[in-house]
């Protein structure tokens, strides 16, 4: 597998550009990232002499098949997994060591420090997740099948939709759909929301039926084998009112405006400028209360970040891919958001997703 390698390798470069012996990587998504490999409870020690990854018994096998070539090291059954990694670290002659102070816990932290007196455990942030920003072909290529899948499910969810569904009903459906169509399964647990629980940007399915209100909005996504997609549509089986036409409108030129804005070189900031400038100026500021978007791949959400947050402002790149998401939400009337995929290319950007959107298509009869 050329491709972990070469990513090894770059994180080699940067590990050792920051002075650092080398790093371990304990972000079982990062060591995925950087192996292929699928299961968890495993770490990788990168460095420019030292590339190895320590596991268990349960997945020799496995390793085996999706990491041909890279160094494995067993901890031995009944033991924890620390003092295995400190031996591979002073048998490397490792004085110090980089790790992922994002998602390491302190009680890890003390155990290998108690395991290492002698290396320095020095905190690094983000090595991994930048380089998981900027996707290649074959990331490109499989989160373009998640949004397949993921739009393919919710046209027979959309075709099929009955009055006495349930929220519950409806997000087991998506996932049985996606795995019908070959899909490891939805990239998160949806969010299926009527009427007036739209309002709630984040509802958890319930027992609410199709037939209890007038829409109902749904965010959800693929995961084709490891990447994921990630979308939302509203749907509208009664009569459109003038209030729900004009926040649709707003919301729906807010995303199309700020869509149009992705190019390279782009900032972040002023991605989300544009959609909260319009929503803003039609009234509703205060009823958009999250940033524009996120990136996605691995995990549902990951750098970059379309927010008006200052501190997290950069610029696009082309191979980054984002989700641009605007809303307006009406506490206990209801909520309309708009999420589509945007591949940032070398000259602008790409909308990995097609499902239709103008007012119309949301009606369902
Ligand atoms: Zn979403
Ligand atoms: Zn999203």
């Amino acid at each position: 597998m050329p491709r972990f390698h070469q990513r090894r390798r770059k994180l080699a470069r940067a590990v050792h550009a920051e002075g650092a012996d080398a790093a371990l990587i304990t972000n079982f998504t990062n060591v995925t990232y950087l192996t292929g490999f699928t299961g968890d409870d495993s770490y990788l020690l990168v460095g420019p002499d030292i590339e190895l990854i320590v596991s268990d018994g349960r997945y020799t096998e496995q390793l085996q098949g999706e990491c041909p070539g890279l160094d494995v090291v067993e901890r031995p059954p009944g033991t924890s997994i620390v003092p295995t990694v400190a031996r591979a670290v002073k048998k490397a002659r490792l004085a110090n060591l980089a790790v992922e102070s994002q998602s390491m816990t302190l009680a890890l932290h003390g155990a290998l420090e108690a395991e290492l007196p002698k290396v320095a455990l020095v905190p690094s942030e983000g090595w991994v997740e930048r380089m998981r920003a900027i996707k290649d072909k074959a990331e490109i290529a499989e989160i373009r099948r998640a949004v397949a899948l993921a739009e393919k499910a919710f046209q027979v969810i959309r075709a099929a939709l009955v009055p006495e569904q349930t929220e519950r009903a409806i997000a087991f459906e998506l996932e049985n759909q996606i795995r019908r169509f070959g899909g490891a399964g939805c990239g998160f647990p949806p969010i299926v929301a009527m009427g007036a629980r739209a309002a709630l940007p984040h509802a958890h399915p319930d027992n609410h039926t199709v037939s209890d209100s007038k829409m109902l909005l749904i965010d959800w996504g693929a995961t084709a084998h490891l990447y994921r997609s990630d979308l939302t549509r509203v749907l509208v089986t009664g009569r459109i009112s003038p209030k729900f036409q004009r926040i649709y409108n707003v919301v729906l030129q807010a995303q199309q405006k700020a869509i149009a804005a992705i190019q390279p070189g782009a900032m972040v900031n002023d991605i989300d400028a544009v959609a909260r400038g319009i929503i803003t100026r039609a009234g509703y500021g205060k009823r958009f209360g999250h940033g524009l978007g996120h990136g996605f791949g691995l995990e549902i959400h990951e750098p970059p970040w379309l927010t008006s947050d200052v501190k997290r402002n950069r610029p696009l790149r082309a191979g980054m891919v984002v989700t641009v998401e605007p809303g307006i939400y009406l506490p206990g009337q209801g909520g309309v958001r708009i999420e589509d995929d945007i591949l940032v290319t070398r000259d602008g950007h790409e909308v990995l997703s097609h499902l239709p959107k103008e007012l119309e298509d949301c009606v369902v009869r």
